[in-house]
């Protein structure tokens, strides 16, 4: 312990003896089920969870906001193509008024969780918080619920303490962070902004200024029919064309992009790999004895923050993309003529903060000062604190456990560092909002 007024550590004390408080609400957090959904899927335990935290959050004066949002219409937005509809899926929004002359911080969390999977493969029930060894399992513990109930401890500390930083604290929990992204984005779309933002994902105390974007890029492969076991006259002559074949060829663009990229100057950053292209699905053929006439390739493309453009998307990796997949099917003298056909499925945009911004140094500070030692660093996949950081919220990610646990069985938080990331936060609210 350094350096804390007395008003941090009568918190910091309250924090502390509220541990069974703060493990009792990630449990009913844990128990509301919540994973995250494909396509349209019906709700699940969504609006009972924000109903939860919307009650604890009245409870102690905040302004609080729960509802279903517009739909995501195709056409909207890359992040989603296809029509998606928030039934029964409400964002939360609760903005706890400071005295009025103090900046104001957003703490973001999202509450779906990836799906559980096979119960048998958990030592308890996933969708039932229990504490072991210091740990407590559940799906959602580690990502990201743990993060969510530190975030209303501290709220409540506040209170319970009748301490009010001078700005604004506004706590906003969204859906789909696991999925299409479209959560956190309709929340930002509804004017919810602070001048600085942490989000709680697992990042053991690092800080996560930046990260990469993501886009989904399907290559289609031309071909033509033909029966698989008679002799077949040259393509000119009307003969078939396996596409299938022509993948080779097409794994040998992906293949020159990302060496590439892996070389280029801007390429470089300091917080994050280099740019990727990675296949992941191949599809093509319809019958046995049959050449196939399309076969498709997905490939996942990872870029860099430098890359989005003015209209806030990377439309210049597109390009390229297609460029470098054009020019290397025209040596074919097939694919020269019958181009490929590029789609894209999805896309998340990157986002950096400032390295030098005080939301990124000083919740390192506050975690040091109570023995975590973290460091800045850079999340290769994609969070919210993006969307908010574009929507002109300077946001990082700062959560209690790390990312091993994170998507598999048997994911737990240990409960001390849920209490040491509840501590940091506040003191990061009392620092940066002034009291
Ligand atoms: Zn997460």
């Amino acid at each position: 312990m350094e350096g804390q007024s007395r008003i941090e550590e009568r918190v910091l004390a309250r924090v502390r003896t509220g541990r069974d408080e703060l493990v009792g609400l990630l449990g009913e957090l844990i128990a509301c089920d919540t994973s995250s959904r494909e396509g349209n899927a019906a709700a699940r335990d969504e609006a009972k969870l924000q109903e939860i935290l919307a009650a604890r959050l009245r409870g102690l004066g905040a302004d609080v906001r729960v509802w279903e949002p517009e739909p995501i219409e195709p056409g909207e937005t890359p992040a989603c193509l296809f029509h998606l509809d928030f039934v029964g899926r409400p964002q939360l929004v609760a903005r706890v008024a400071g005295t009025g002359r103090g900046r104001s911080l957003l703490l973001n969390g999202h509450i779906d969780a990836v799906p559980y999977g096979d119960v048998s493969r958990w030592q308890s029930h996933p969708l039932k918080a229990e504490v072991r060894d210091g740990r407590l399992y559940g799906r959602g513990a580690n990502d990201m619920k743990g993060a969510l109930a530190s975030f209303v401890h501290v709220l409540e500390c506040l209170r319970a303490e009748g301490v009010r930083p001078a700005g604004d604290v506004v706590l906003a929990a969204n859906t789909e962070e696991e999925s299409t992204g479209t959560g956190g984005l309709r929340v930002a779309q509804s004017g919810v902004a602070a001048d600085a933002g942490i989000c709680g994902e697992p990042t053991g105390f690092d800080v996560w200024a930046a990260c990469r974007g993501a886009m989904t890029f399907v290559v289609g492969i031309p071909g033509r029919t033909g029966h698989a076991e008679m002799p077949q006259p040259g393509w000119r002559d009307g003969g078939a064309v396996n596409a299938i074949e022509r993948l080779e060829i097409v794994l040998a663009a992906a293949r020159r992009l990302r060496e590439d990229w892996r070389t280029r100057d801007d390429s470089r950053h300091p917080l994050l790999s280099t740019p990727d292209i990675v296949p992941t699905m191949v599809r093509g053929g319809e019958w046995t004895v049959t050449y196939p006439d399309r076969c498709t390739l997905t490939c996942d493309v990872e870029y860099m923050p430098s890359r989005v453009d003015g209209c806030g998307w990377a439309q210049g990796v597109r390009d390229e993309l297609e460029a470098l997949f054009d020019a290397t099917a025209a040596a074919d003298p097939w694919l020269a003529e019958h181009p490929l056909s590029y789609e894209y499925l999805t896309e998340a945009v990157p986002a950096e903060v400032p390295v030098d911004h005080e939301i990124v140094r000083l919740p390192l500070q506050c975690a040091a000062e109570l023995g975590r030692h973290g460091r800045v660093a850079g999340l290769d996949s994609w969070h919210d604190a993006a969307t908010f950081t574009r929507f002109g919220t300077p946001t990082v990610s700062f959560g209690p456990g790390g990312f091993e646990t994170a998507h598999r069985e048997n994911e737990y938080v240990p409960v001390d560092d849920l209490v040491d990331h509840a501590c940091a936060v506040a003191l990061v609210a009392l620092r940066f909002c002034g009291t």
